[in-house]
């Protein structure tokens, strides 16, 4: 278990797209734990692979029901649309506008890689999506209504 340094924007790994997961080796557990201690530790409510410079299809969500770990997710589902506030550990101190959908369907793998699939509304879906564009090298700096902003001093990042 350790906390791994987390890349930030304009660091070319978080514009890359990652790669399938197709066995689960003792590397690939170790790195899922780091994850999860390095999203805790640093507050997120998400992190995705490449964030720590591996280019796997990994990411990790708990927006405090969780944690989720997605091995090779897809969205499956969409529907509906929300529009609120997003930021990303990669690009501190700042956040966005943002429109998701409302709702998501997710298949992964799980850490046995045995796919399954997990709904979520409102912020656990904007979570989802969020980290999943991480896998194919897209950040919500690009996704925003009017750009990045300045979080005021004092709040968490997303
Ligand atoms: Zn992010």
């Amino acid at each position: 278990m350790a906390i791994r340094e987390v890349r930030e924007i304009g660091d070319e790994i978080l514009t890359k797209h990652c790669k399938p997961v197709k066995k689960m080796t003792l590397r690939t557990k170790i790195l899922i734990h780091d994850m999860l201690d390095t999203m805790y530790e640093r507050m997120g409510v998400g992190l995705a692979a490449p964030q720590v410079g591996i280019l796997k299809q990994i990411v990790v969500v708990d927006v405090g029901d969780g944690p989720y770990v997605l091995i090779n997710p897809e969205i499956v589902e969409t529907s509906g649309e929300q529009t609120g506030e997003e930021g990303c550990l990669s690009v501190p101190g700042k956040y966005g506008i943002v429109t998701r959908p409302n709702y998501v369907k997710v298949r992964a793998l799980d850490e046995d890689l045995e796919e399954f699939e997990v709904e979520g509304e409102e912020l656990l879906a904007r979570a989802f999506c969020h980290e999943i564009d991480h896998l194919s090298g897209e950040l919500y700096v690009n996704k925003t209504e009017d750009g990045i902003h300045d979080v005021p001093a004092g709040e968490d990042e997303a």
